[in-house]
């Protein structure tokens, strides 16, 4: 039988697009300045991420009772792009707070819990994080061995997270760890862990070939202990939850790599027209015309798509859909990156010039959250099951 049709609109509405101008200025005033000496000392954007809590970008997906703003995944998707076409790595603690933190504690957080991390998150005062992956859990997730054991009314944490962003700055990380290992996948169970927690400790930043102010480090549990309310949805819950949750946040790292392709494709088209060759601006030549119209067609079709799937996010295909636009959009900003830099010859090699980092940053959108290996796996085992 034959499913309705979703209904489109290519109209956005006038808060999606007052909030979209509202943030494309304050990513200009605000994020711009200084963004290039960061990404040089590697230094973490607190002030601007202050900022942003207070605007509501941190809470964006939280509800209202909680302090959030409340907001669609599709205006979601616009302000990461905004934030995206300045900063990469802004936009991915951005997007790490917002749907791989917040949204899992709204939608599987006792009350209590709610009530107690949601707000602090949703208003910037404090950061939130993910801890998913192990040193030999990566694609894998299924084989972690961080373990929780309840104790009591707590639950007892061992073990370790690899590649955490947020870690050293984030104060609540929702982390998966087994609780049954004979169970399989239903055997791991997700909680809160705050930073604060007596034997919580973050190891050595990675020093990262791009996204360079972010903070990404490994975090290592000894008997760290979480209160019962702690455990997101009930025990045995977590492995379906980190899912739910990655099917959703794709869509946030979707928007980041149209963000920076954007970016790429206007950085492109202003040095074409200046940079002159054999006599004219080398944007007179068709070689370099026809990179700039595979950049701006790719960049709409990632966009439409990263729309088309924020648009069905509680949809049957959701997960798939957001998988799509994860993959193509991500493919697509590495390779308008590439050509990008490759428009800028060798000013483009150049850390003065901002393709070299929009270069560097938009390597690592085909690897987290997913690789697009893992994204294909994905798309083809919605469309292959019987
Ligand atoms: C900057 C950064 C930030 C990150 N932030 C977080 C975070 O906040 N929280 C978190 O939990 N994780 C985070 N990660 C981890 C990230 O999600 C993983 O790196 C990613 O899932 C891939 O895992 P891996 O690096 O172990 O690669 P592996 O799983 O070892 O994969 C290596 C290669 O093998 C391929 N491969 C693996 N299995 C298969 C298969 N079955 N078929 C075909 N190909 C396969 C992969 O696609 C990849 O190309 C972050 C990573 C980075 C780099």
């Amino acid at each position: 039988m034959s499913q309705p049709s979703p209904s489109l609109s290519f109209n956005l509405s006038e808060d999606q697009q007052i909030l979209t101008q509202e943030i494309r200025r304050f990513a200009e005033e605000r994020i711009r300045p200084g963004v290039a000496e960061r990404d040089k000392a590697h230094a973490f954007p607190s002030e601007v991420l202050a900022e942003m809590g207070e605007l509501g970008l941190l809470g964006m997906l939280v509800d209202e009772d909680y302090d959030g703003a409340g907001m669609d995944s599709l205006t979601y998707c616009l302000a990461i792009e905004e934030v995206a076409a300045v900063c990469a790595a802004t936009a991915v603690t951005m997007s790490v707070t917002n749907s791989v933190c917040c949204w899992p504690i709204d939608r599987f957080g006792s009350e209590p819990l709610k009530r107690e991390v949601l707000p602090a998150l949703a208003s910037g005062q404090e950061i939130g994080g993910f801890g998913l992956t192990e040193p030999g859990a990566g694609s894998d997730p299924g084989a972690m061995r961080t373990t929780a054991v309840q104790d009591g009314d707590q639950w007892v944490l061992n073990g370790e997270k690899a590649w955490i962003t947020n870690a050293g700055v984030g104060k609540y990380f929702v982390v998966l760890a087994v609780t049954d290992a004979s169970a399989g996948s239903k055997g791991i169970s997700a909680f809160v862990v705050p930073s604060d927690a007596e034997g919580f400790v973050v190891g050595t930043a990675e020093e990262k070939m791009g996204l360079r102010s972010s903070r990404t480090a490994p975090l290592y549990f000894t008997n760290v202990r979480v209160p019962g309310h702690y455990l997101l949805a009930e025990e045995g819950a977590g492995f379906r939850i980190a899912m739910a949750t990655l099917d959703h946040s794709r869509l946030g790292i979707a928007a980041q790599a149209v963000g920076i392709h954007r970016r790429a494709l206007e950085l492109a088209v202003d040095y074409a027209r200046e940079r002159q060759q054999f006599g004219v601006p080398i944007a007179k030549h068709q070689a370099i015309q026809f990179k700039i119209a595979t950049m701006a067609n790719e960049l709409e079709a990632a966009r439409l798509l990263t729309y088309y799937a924020a648009l069905q996010d509680d949809g049957k295909q959701a997960g798939r859909l957001a998988s799509q636009a994860k993959l193509y959009a991500s493919e697509a900003a590495n390779r308008a990156c590439w050509e990008s830099l490759q428009v800028h010859g060798g000013n483009g090699f150049c850390e003065d010039y901002e393709i070299a980092r929009l270069y560097r940053d938009v390597r690592v959108t085909t690897i987290y959250e997913g690789t697009s290996e893992m994204q294909r796996m994905v798309i083809a085992r919605h469309l292959l099951r019987g």
